[in-house]
């Protein structure tokens, strides 16, 4: 039995005030929602102050990036450590956003996954295929790779949740049909199998990401490889985003 989970993934958009408003109205229209698990992921300079928002509320506090050494001469960096340390129990690794501009690679992507989970974090790894490898008919073999170099050397799974993001729906309205989705999940917990062994695929959550909104939510989570979305631009607003975390009412 995997706990559904859902994430919101702020990007690039708050500032303190915004978040605290934001969380403040998100949290009554989430508390008493049972048996989902939810995450939020604000930019890094506010997460302290949501943390004191968020504690003693089913909402659980991520990261959008971290870097794989604990601390040092590494300018501009934070480490899993100090992400738990400003409250944080999750992290979302490997954004295509962050493999499109920031160089991630397959490499960086499982150094950081590592670092986290040995840090006591839960780390939200992302995969996705583009448009183009999508058309070329090779986005098996690259959700293959990213999945295989990204938790290459895991010794357990039990912090780890995958998120498929087909870099052609993020942000672009554009949804996954629930089959697409399901096809692509499928496959991906085929490959943890084939990998890893049955009982990480058994129990790995694997979430959509792309253009999840309200509407489109319930269709996602009625497939049997979904078990939660990764959320975008429909996590900015209290109402959308606890209208998604309550598919289930
Ligand atoms: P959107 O929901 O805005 O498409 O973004 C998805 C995403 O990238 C979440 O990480």
């Amino acid at each position: 039995m995997r706990t559904p989970v859902i994430a919101g993934n702020w990007k690039l958009f708050k500032t303190a005030d915004e978040a605290a408003t934001l969380v403040s109205g998100l949290i009554p229209l989430v508390k008493d929602t049972t048996g989902v698990e939810i995450v939020i992921a604000p930019v890094f300079t506010v997460l302290d102050r949501v943390s004191k928002l968020t504690a003693g509320t089913p909402v659980k506090l991520s990261a959008q990036d971290c870097f794989w050494e604990e601390e040092g001469a590494f300018t501009g960096e934070i480490s899993p450590k100090m992400l738990r340390d400003a409250g944080c129990s999750h992290v979302i690794i490997g954004h295509s956003e962050r493999r499109q501009y920031f160089g991630e690679t397959d490499e960086t992507v499982n150094k950081k996954t590592k670092a986290a989970i040995a840090a006591g974090l839960t780390a939200i790894v992302c995969v996705g295929e583009t448009l183009k490898e999508r058309e070329d008919g090779i986005m098996n073999d690259v959700l293959k790779r990213q999945v295989t170099k990204g938790l290459e050397g895991l010794s357990s799974f039990q912090a780890i949740i995958v998120a498929y993001e087909p870099v052609w729906a993020i942000g672009t309205g554009k949804t996954a049909s629930d089959e697409q989705a399901q096809d692509a999940h499928k496959y991906i917990r085929q490959v943890i199998k084939e990998t890893f062994g049955s009982a990480p695929a058994e129990s790995t959550r694997i979430l959509y990401g792309g253009s999840v909104k309200p509407e489109n939510v319930k269709g996602l989570m009625t497939q049997p490889d979904i078990d939660g979305a990764l959320v975008g631009g429909a996590s900015l607003k209290a109402d959308s985003f606890g209208a998604i975390v309550n598919f289930g009412k």
